[in-house]
C-alpha cells in the first residue's frame, strides 16, 4: 500500500520530463536545420517533438544528404559542392551565415537539455519499475 500513492506522482513527473525532452529535442533540430539553411526547419522540429528518435534519425539522414548538395559560387558563378567550404574552381570560401556560431551554441544547449531530461526520465522509469515490483511483491 505504501508505493501506491507515489506511483501517480512519478508517472506524472515522467510525462512532464518526456514533454520537456521532446521540446528541447525539437528546438535542437530546429536550430540545426536553420543552420543548414533548411526551409522545413519548423516541420522537422515538430516531427521530432512528436516522433522523437525515429524523426531524428530520418532528419540526420536527409541532413547529411543535403550537406553535399551543389551551390553556385558567389565569386565565379560555377556549381560547386557546399560540403568543402570553398569553391573547387576559384578556391574562394563558400559563404556561411554570420549567425552560424550563435545557432551552434543554441543547438548544443538544447541537445544537452534534451539528453538531461531523457536520462532523468529513464531514471524515474527504472525507479518506478522497481517501486511497482516491490509493491507487487508485498501484495
Ligand atoms: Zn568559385
Amino acid at each position: 500500500m505504501f508505493f501506491f500513492p507515489t506511483y501517480g506522482f512519478w508517472q506524472f513527473t515522467s510525462v512532464l520530463l518526456s514533454i520537456a525532452c521532446s521540446i528541447f529535442l525539437g528546438l535542437a533540430v530546429y536550430y540545426d536545420a536553420k543552420q543548414q539553411e533548411n526551409k522545413n526547419a519548423l516541420v522537422w522540429a515538430i516531427l521530432t517533438g512528436f516522433f522523437k528518435i525515429i524523426a531524428l534519425i530520418i532528419y540526420l539522414i536527409v541532413r547529411n544528404r543535403d550537406k553535399n548538395r551543389l551551390v553556385i559560387c558567389e565569386n565565379c558563378r560555377k556549381l560547386t559542392s557546399k560540403s568543402l567550404g570553398y569553391c573547387i574552381h576559384c578556391k574562394s570560401p563558400i559563404i556561411n551565415q554570420d549567425n552560424s556560431k550563435e545557432y551552434k551554441e543554441k543547438i548544443k544547449i538544447f541537445a544537452t537539455l534534451a539528453i538531461v531530461f531523457y536520462v532523468l526520465n529513464l531514471i524515474i522509469q527504472i525507479f518506478q519499475g522497481a517501486a511497482s515490483s516491490i509493491f507487487l511483491m508485498n501484495m
